[in-house]
């Protein structure tokens, strides 16, 4: 038995928190929770959802995850067995750093980015391999959907299904409508630092780039959701997979978005909203990309006004026994069934179960291996039977 840390208190946090606690009910793996976040209130709102809902009852405390000592103190103090970081990208290091000075083993859904550089990539968390080896630790890295539960796609159609897969498309469909003119299904701040960079893929040993968001397609998505125009982007999981998956030619990420929502971000990058430099304003110094995060409305507000489903998968296409094959690996997520289950739409459910999940995996043993790990490097299949267990049940098919 287990005692879960969870940092973090916004939209994935607070699904995690919830899953978690399921599976605490259900004489699972996680005998604590302890939800703690920069601001005390978030937290407080979530452990009360959460008696509401199960009846159960999860510690919270305020914490300023990018302060090593103080989170080095609050691990010393508390014990916990693994901390789960669902607050944002800046906060991977930090937390990082207080998990190896504490000797708790870790799991996050998105790489480290500098606040001051909008950059995707692995590099400075995989530079602790050696430390965290050493010490007999554990970092997963990327336990959301995308990254996280695709990457786990690809390793188990690798196992199972392929002797080589040759091309990979990530495709990710938000068929759902919040009903606001525009909104961030997560962080907006971290969202379009995302969407904003230019476009990236892997073909033949080589990174291809496009300008932002320039290449589009059409996918027929499956069972009623239709065809929807899904446009290029880099994705970092692109980056481990190309590195892990051996015999990739091409890789791609794709994401759908409406032209409501086009149109809106163009206008903001026009007028400069989406900057993430400092300017002056009344005598201060802001960033325009925070301010305009500070007016939009919070993911979390979505979850009561979201309709509709997600589907997220990957196309892979390679060989078997001789024969040419296209495979689909997908799941389909409805937003209001999220929001039945633990109070949140489709977008924060589908990173906070396979966060949980991720969490289980090392803390049941089943992925614990000391180092830093990208999700592909484990063996997929408790992964995937437990997504069918909690809430993220999957289908593969032949994809012609
Ligand atoms: P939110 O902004 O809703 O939540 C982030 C939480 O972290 C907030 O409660 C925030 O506090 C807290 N926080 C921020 N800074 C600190 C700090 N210094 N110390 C302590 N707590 C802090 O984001 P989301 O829940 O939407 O996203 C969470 C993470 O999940 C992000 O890293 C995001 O990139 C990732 N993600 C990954 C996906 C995947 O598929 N892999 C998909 C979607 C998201 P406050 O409330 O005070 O701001």
């Amino acid at each position: 038995m287990a005692h879960i840390l969870i940092v973090g208190a916004g939209g994935v946090g607070s699904v995690a928190a919830h899953k978690c606690a399921q599976v605490q009910q259900a004489g699972g793996v996680f005998d604590r929770i302890t939800l703690a976040s920069r601001g005390l209130a978030k937290c407080e709102a979530i452990a009360a959802s959460i008696k509401k809902r199960l009846g159960a009852d999860i510690a919270t405390a305020r914490l300023d995850a990018d302060n090593v000592a103080e989170t080095t103190a609050f691990l010393q103090r508390e014990k916990p067995d693994l901390l789960l970081n669902l607050a944002l990208p800046y906060q991977d290091l930090p937390l990082m750093e207080a998990c190896l000075a504490a000797g708790v083993d870790y799991v996050d859904t998105a790489n480290y980015e500098a606040p001051d550089q909008a950059k995707f990539e692995y590099k400075w968390q995989w530079a602790y391999r050696e430390r965290f080896a050493e010490r007999g630790l554990c970092a997963l890295l990327g336990s959301g959907f995308d990254p996280g539960v695709t990457n786990v796609y690809t390793a188990w159609a690798a196992k199972h299904h392929f002797d080589e897969i040759r091309q990979l498309d990530i495709i990710d469909c938000n068929a759902g409508d919040h009903g606001q003119p525009f909104a961030t299904n997560f962080n907006p701040e971290i969202n379009i630092r995302e969407i904003t960079q230019r476009g990236r893929y892997f073909e033949h040993g080589e990174w291809v780039e496009t300008d932002p968001l320039s290449w589009a397609m059409l996918f027929d998505f499956p069972e009623g959701i239709g065809p929807k125009k899904c446009f290029l982007m880099f994705h970092e999981e692109l980056e481990s997979l190309t590195k892990n998956i051996r015999g990739l030619t091409r890789a791609r990420f794709w994401m759908t978005f409406s032209e409501q929502y086009l149109n809106h971000l163009r206008v903001l990058e026009n007028v400069g909203m989406t900057r993430i430099d400092k300017v002056e304003f009344q005598g201060r110094e802001i960033v325009p990309l925070q301010f305009l995060k500070a007016v939009l409305p919070e993911p979390a507000s979505l979850g009561p006004l979201t309709h509709g489903r997600t589907c997220i998968g990957c196309v892979l296409q390679g060989r078997q026994a001789g024969r040419e094959k296209r495979m689909y690996v997908y799941n389909i997520c409805s937003h209001e069934a999220a929001y039945e289950e633990v109070g949140s739409q489709a977008i924060s459910y589908t990173t906070g179960v396979p966060a949980m999940i991720g969490a289980k995996m090392v803390l049941e043993g089943k992925w614990k291996t000391p180092g830093v790990w990208n999700m592909e490097e484990c063996d997929p299949d408790p992964f995937m039977a437990d997504l069918n267990r909690y809430g993220l049940p999957w289908k593969a098919v032949d994809w012609p």
